[in-house]
C-alpha cells in the first residue's frame, strides 16, 4: 500500500477511512480482551460511538485560553472536580488536566523544583520501581534522582530508606499507588510522614491505578490509605486515559492547594504577540480528549466503574490462578490490584520466548526485562475486558508454555553476548546499530521478539537505552525523494 499523505489531488473520504482502516489491519488488537497493556477496554457496548462524537465536538476548541472557549474550562473543572472527590481532595484541592501521565509527573517535579529557587542542585527521591516518567521529568528539568531500593520480597518502596536518602536539597518524595510494573501499593501513610517531617513535598503517582483502588476497595480488597486525604501527600496524578477508561490523552495532576499548584504554572507576557498562560507543558491543545473523557465518566457513572472494577477482579484472580497451575511459572508478587505479573524459575523456560508463543496463540503480553534482582517478567495489566476471555488464559498459557519449552530459551552468539557487556553507549556506533538491527530483523518493525529481548536484557540499562534509540532512529525514517 502507498502511504503518501499530501497526494497532489484530495481523495475522497470513504477511500481514506478505507487506507487508514488496512492499516490498523497490523496493529495490536485495542478491543477483544487479549492485550495486556497499552489498552484499556471496559467493553462496554456503544462507550466507542459516544467518546469519538464527544470528542469531534470539541476537536477543535484550543485549550490556549480557556476564556475563549468556557466549554473546556467547565470540562476540566468537571475532570479535576471528580477526581479530587475520588481521591480524597477537600475544598482546597486544585488540579490541572494535562496531556498524560508523563505530564503529570513532570509538572509535579517542575512544581516541586520552582518552589524553591534557593536550591541551586534541587533532588527527587524515589523509590527505584517508580514509573520512568520521574527520569524523564528530572532529565528535562535538571533535576537529580535519589533512587531507593525496595523490599526485595514485597517490592514496596521502604519508608526509612527513603528517608535516610532525603537531603536539604530534597524538593520531592514520591511514590507509586500502585507501580506499573508490579501493581503493589507502596507505604504512602509512612513515606508521606516522612516527607512531611522534612518538610518536602510528597508526590504519589496514581497514574496506572488512582482511578480504579476506590473501586476495589468497595469490593472488599484490603487497599490502604494512598490519596489527598493521608497527611504529608501534596499532590497525586490519575490518567483518566487508564482505568477511567478514557480514550488517550488525559490525565489530571491534583494538589492538595492552590499555593503547591502555582510554581506549575507558566505566564508570558514579554513577547511582542499574545500573553502566553499555560498550566502544563502544551499551549495549543485539543478540547477532544477532555470532552471525551467528560463523556465517559458521565456515562459510566459510579455504579459503571463499580461493576468494571468487579470484572477487572474477577479476570485478575482467573489470570493469577492460571499462572499458579502451570508448571515452572509462578507471580513475582501475588496480585494486589490490577497486575499480574509473572516469571519463570525455570532455566528452560524462558518468558521472552514465552511471550512470543503467547503472540503466537492471540495473546500479547508485556516483558519486562531484568533489573538488579528482579528477574525478567512477564507484565499482564488487567482491565474489564479481560473478564470475557479469561477463562480462555489457562489452555493458551499451558500450549504456550509447552511450545516455548519446546523451543528453548534464546541462545545469543557467545561474541554477541561479550560485546553487549562490554561496549560503551558511546562506541555503538550507528554501523553496529545498523547491523545488529538487521540480523535481529528489527529494521522491519513491529514488536521486538524474544531474541531482541534476551539480548537487551544482558545489556546494561545505559546500553539497554542507546540501543533503543537507535532502532527507533531507525524506524522514525520518511521516504524522501533527492531535492531536484
Ligand atoms: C502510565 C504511567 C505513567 C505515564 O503515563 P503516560 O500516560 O504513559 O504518559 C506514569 N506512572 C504510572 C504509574 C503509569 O502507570
Amino acid at each position: 500500500m502507498v502511504i503518501e499523505a499530501l497526494p497532489e489531488e484530495g481523495v475522497p473520504a470513504a477511500e481514506i477511512l478505507a487506507e487508514l482502516g488496512a492499516l490498523r489491519d497490523a496493529d495490536l488488537p485495542t478491543h477483544g480482551g487479549r492485550l495486556f497493556a497499552y489498552v484499556y477496554d471496559p467493553a462496554v457496548e456503544g462507550l466507542d460511538a459516544l467518546t469519538a462524537s464527544a470528542h469531534a465536538l470539541a476537536a477543535h476548541v484550543n485549550g490556549l485560553d480557556p476564556t475563549a472557549f468556557p466549554s473546556l474550562l467547565a470540562t476540566e473543572n468537571a475532570l479535576v472536580g471528580a477526581a479530587a472527590r475520588l481521591l480524597g481532595g477537600g475544598p482546597d484541592t486544585v488540579g490541572t488536566v494535562t496531556g498524560g501521565g508523563t505530564e503529570s509527573l513532570i509538572l509535579a517535579v517542575k512544581a516541586a523544583r520552582d518552589a524553591h529557587p534557593e536550591i541551586a542542585a534541587p533532588r527527587l527521591v524515589i523509590p527505584e520501581t517508580a514509573h520512568a516518567a520521574f527520569l524523564k521529568a528530572a532529565h528535562y528539568l535538571r533535576v537529580e534522582v535519589d533512587r531507593v531500593p525496595v523490599d526485595p520480597v514485597t517490592l514496596k518502596a521502604s519508608p526509612k530508606k527513603i528517608k535516610a536518602a532525603v537531603t536539604k536539597d530534597t524538593v520531592l518524595v514520591a511514590c507509586s499507588a500502585p507501580s506499573y510494573a508490579h501493581g503493589v501499593i507502596d507505604p504512602v501513610e509512612e513515606i508521606a510522614a516522612v516527607a512531611a517531617e522534612a518538610g518536602v513535598r510528597c508526590h504519589v503517582d496514581a497514574c496506572f491505578g488512582g482511578w480504579t483502588l476506590p473501586y476495589l476497595r468497595r469490593l472488599g480488597l484490603p487497599i490502604p490509605a494512598f490519596d489527598l486525604a493521608v497527611p504529608g501527600v501534596t499532590s497525586i496524578s490519575v490518567d483518566l486515559h487508564k482505568y477511567a477508561y478514557a480514550p488517550k490523552g488525559v490525565s489530571v495532576l491534583l494538589h492538595a492547594s492552590a499555593a503547591l499548584r502555582r510554581p506549575q504554572y507558566f505566564a508570558s507576557a514579554d513577547w511582542p504577540g499574545y500573553t502566553m498562560l499555560n498550566p502544563g507543558i502544551a499551549s495549543t491543545r485539543s478540547g477532544g480528549p477532555i470532552a471525551a473523557a467528560y463523556a465517559t465518566l458521565r456515562h459510566l457513572g459510579e455504579s459503571g466503574y463499580r461493576r468494571l472494577a468487579a470484572r477487572t477482579l474477577g479476570a485478575v484472580r482467573a489470570l493469577a490462578e492460571a499462572v499458579r497451575s502451570v508448571d515452572g511459572l509462578r507471580l513475582l508478587v501475588p496480585p494486589e490490584t490490577t497486575v499480574v505479573c509473572l516469571t519463570s524459575d525455570d532455566a528452560g523456560l524462558d518468558v521472552f520466548v514465552l511471550a512470543e508463543a503467547l503472540a503466537a496463540r492471540g495473546w500479547h503480553t508485556q516483558p519486562q526485562l531484568a533489573y538488579g534482582d528482579i528477574p525478567p517478567t512477564i507484565h499482564l495489566t488487567v482491565t474489564a475486558a479481560v473478564a470475557a476471555t479469561a477463562a480462555d488464559f489457562a489452555p493458551a498459557l499451558t500450549d504456550a508454555v509447552a511450545a516455548a519449552r519446546a523451543r528453548g530459551p534464546v541462545v545469543l552468539p557467545d561474541e554477541l553476548v561479550a560485546l553487549t557487556r562490554t561496549l560503551t553507549p558511546d562506541a555503538l556506533t550507528p554501523e553496529l546499530v545498523a547491523g545488529l538491527a538487521e540480523s535481529l530483523g528489527v529494521a522491519g518493525g513491529g514488536v521486538p521478539g524474544a531474541t531482541v529481548n534476551a539480548l537487551l536484557n544482558v545489556a546494561p540499562p545505559r546500553l539497554r537505552e542507546q540501543f533503543l534509540i537507535e532502532f527507533l532512529g531507525l524506524l522514525q525514517r520518511p521516504s524522501v525523494p533527492p531535492r531536484n
